[in-house]
């Protein structure tokens, strides 16, 4: 079996526990920067050129696309599709799952449950959107922010209407959400590989913060499932169509609210906290999905 993983960064813990469990299964994986890959397209051909080289064509790949780098890097994974490489997750599905507008429509119509959340172009007024949302306190998250960068809690109607007439003068894209207080500080990281939950780990966010991104300062720890977050992670996984992704949920009184759907998620701080190997699970995810290529067709 040949895999790809398509990450910019060799040092980075999930791309070097990628490659190790492919090696670990005896495959021949290659770590692939997929902005230093070059697309040749012509009638009936799809080639990628990688560092001066014709890249031979893989049996999976394994997109670790990065959100700053959403457009080239599914464009790459697409490109592989096109060629009939396995991926773990569809171009598709991550450029989906990167928009938490569309994502929240998606799951919105497969009855998975979320914070209220309400979105208006500059044009609405600050007030009438406030009044939409339930009235503060209420979260704003600018569309593209990601690890908590661009969410802010607002606690009075006051502050939430200058700080929205403020995003909407700026021309900012803001989706405005009921505040789940109960929820503490505190979100659940579901695991899954190939429609199968493979690990869960409860994020706390730093004392006095209301995010639990461990970019923010949270700290995790292996989390039972309740039969309710098992089911809606997995519903939340199967809607946006992701093969390998990590469902972030927070608690609340009318059970888990789905915030997003990562596909790109870190190993790190699921492997660690939990001590299952996600790596390997990806590895099963492929080997159950993918017969390799024969010997010449290798040489295409
Ligand atoms: P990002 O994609 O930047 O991680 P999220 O939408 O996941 O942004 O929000 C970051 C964190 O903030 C969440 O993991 C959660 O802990 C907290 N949070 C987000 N939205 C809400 C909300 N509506 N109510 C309570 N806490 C929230």
């Amino acid at each position: 079996m040949r895999v790809y993983v398509l990450s910019r960064n060799k040092a980075l813990y999930s791309t070097k526990r990628l490659v190790e469990a492919a090696q670990l299964k005896g495959w021949e994986v290659r770590v692939i920067d997929y902005l230093k890959c070059t697309i040749e397209i012509m009638k009936g051909e799809l080639h990628v050129n990688y560092l001066g080289e014709q890249l031979p064509i893989p049996d999976a790949i394994i997109p670790r696309i990065g959100a700053s780098r959403t457009f080239y890097g599914t464009a790459m994974v697409r490109h592989f599709e096109m060629m009939d490489v396995f991926s773990t997750s569809g171009n598709l599905a991550i450029a989906r799952s990167r928009d938490k507008l569309r994502s929240l429509q998606i799951l919105s119509k497969h009855d998975v449950d979320m914070p209220k959340t309400v979105f208006a172009s500059n044009k609405s007024t600050a007030k009438d959107v406030i009044a939409l949302s339930g009235g503060a306190p209420l979260v704003l998250k600018i569309l593209e922010g990601t690890q908590g960068v661009g969410v802010v809690l607002v606690d009075t109607e006051k502050a939430a209407k200058s700080v929205l007439d403020a995003f909407y003068g700026m021309d900012v894209n803001l989706l405005v959400q009921e505040f789940i207080a109960e929820a503490g500080g505190a979100d659940i990281r579901v695991f899954i590989v190939g429609g199968e939950v493979v690990g869960a780990m409860k994020r706390q966010g730093a004392a006095g913060e209301f995010r639990s991104n461990l970019h923010q300062g949270g700290s995790a720890t292996a989390h039972k499932l309740t039969r309710k977050e098992k089911a809606t992670a997995l519903a939340a996984a199967k809607a946006m169509g992701l093969g390998v992704c990590g469902v972030d949920m927070i608690p609340s009184e009318r059970g888990p609210l789905v915030m997003e759907v990562n596909s790109s998620p870190g190993l790190e701080g699921i492997e660690k906290s939990t001590n299952i190997d996600i790596a390997g699970k990806i590895m099963e995810y492929i080997e159950k999905n993918v017969t390799p290529r024969s010997e010449t067709n290798l040489k295409k």
